[in-house]
């Protein structure tokens, strides 16, 4: 590390850990405004907990099952109104949204105008050489230099990545990191070879919380294509138990409750699916001569619309910062987001 030479850090951008929603949104607000961004992203895809698993023609959402307009700010309401790939839901009454390949399409829509790195999972972060730049290390051992970083991952993985090599700053920041609390899902994709079934949201179900089939929602060609979400409870308890003790679990819990068998199962597992506890500011931000902040759904109530209030936020902030400077005013409005927009 130590025949590292940055000679402008001004120049070297914006780096941002995660392309979930937070993060592309992030990314796509600050790119649209002329900042040069960078993604890395672990995962050959972009969407994070914005999931799809497509087999033999059929297409399973295996994460977020639709998107409440509710939960949907107004600037980002109208970027994604602009994209034409938001459907409503067929299966419901109150108005909800699908993509119908699946939800990954809308986070592969948000993809333009900067670059992702894709199987690329950001192992540590440090202060570069006098503490101007952020470095990022990928677990190749690539270093990535940029003058700001965001992690736009969950609290949990940001906590792992930010070594104890740093200042008091980040020392708080890790431990309000700590306070952000996630429950796991396990999730079961599966077949079914009869019927037509409305979402079933269970809730007294020991085992299972939300049984979708994905051809009913809307999704093309998907009917009898199930999605079952475990409950909290089942998910921690059998976290770690082998797909197979779940998978009798659960061909048993469709036979009996449906009437139906079910085929082809896979199990997958989100240790961190949904906030459980979120922080009530919008981001996390530690001053350092080069900023470092934590945005997501650990914030502004969790959930899809925390992760994008959260970005949003994070975007207005950076975006007001750089106008008040290039309008010659020497600092920065500060703290302009202490608390969560509504
Ligand atoms: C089963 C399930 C059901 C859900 N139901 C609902 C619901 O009903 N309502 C609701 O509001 N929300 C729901 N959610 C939660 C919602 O999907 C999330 O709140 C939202 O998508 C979070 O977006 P994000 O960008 O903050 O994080 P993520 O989507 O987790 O994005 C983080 C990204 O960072 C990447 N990453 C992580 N670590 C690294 C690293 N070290 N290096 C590089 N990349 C990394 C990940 O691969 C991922 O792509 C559900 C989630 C799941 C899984």
């Amino acid at each position: 590390m130590s025949n590292i030479h940055i000679t402008n850090p001004g120049d070297l951008g914006v780096l941002v850990v995660g392309a979930g929603v937070a993060g592309l949104t992030l990314a796509r607000r600050l790119s649209q405004n002329g900042e040069k961004v960078t993604v890395f992203e672990k995962s050959p895809g972009v969407g994070g907990r914005l999931a799809t698993r497509r087999g033999e023609g059929w297409i399973w959402d295996h994460g977020l099952v639709d998107i409440q307009p509710s939960d949907v700010p107004p600037e980002t309401y109208l970027d994604w109104q602009s994209l034409g790939i938001l459907e409503n839901r067929k299966d419901q009454p109150q108005l909800s949204w699908i993509c119908s390949e699946g939800m990954t399409q809308l986070p592969k829509k948000l993809e333009v105008g900067f670059e992702v790195i894709r199987n690329c999972k950001i192992d540590l972060v440090r202060v570069g050489p006098g503490g101007k730049v952020w470095m990022i290390r990928d677990e190749e051992g690539n270093w990535h230099h940029g003058n700001k970083l965001v992690l736009a991952i969950p609290a949990p993985q940001a906590e792992l990545i930010l070594d104890g090599s740093f200042p008091q700053q980040m020392i708080s920041l890790k431990e309000s990191l700590l306070r952000i609390k996630y429950r796991p899902t396990l999730t079961v994709l599966g077949l079914i070879n009869r019927g037509r079934f409305p979402e079933l949201k269970l809730k007294t179900d020991r085992i299972v919380e939300i049984c979708i089939d994905n051809g009913e929602k809307g999704i093309r060609n998907s009917l009898g294509a199930l999605t079952l979400h475990l409950t909290a409870d089942y998910s921690r308890k059998n976290f770690d138990k082998p797909d197979k003790v779940v998978l009798t679990e659960i061909k048993n819990w469709v036979k009996k409750k449906m009437g139906a068998e079910i085929t082809g199962m896979v199990v997958k597992r989100w240790r961190f699916s949904q906030v459980t506890h979120s922080l009530e500011e919008p981001f996390l931000a530690a001053k350092l001569t080069s900023p470092l902040f934590v945005i997501g759904d650990g914030f502004c109530g969790g959930g899809i619309k925390g992760a994008l209030l959260s970005a949003n936020s994070l975007a207005d902030h950076l975006l007001n910062c750089s106008q008040t400077k290039e309008s010659g005013r020497n600092h920065a409005k500060k703290n302009i987001y202490s608390a969560c927009p509504k």
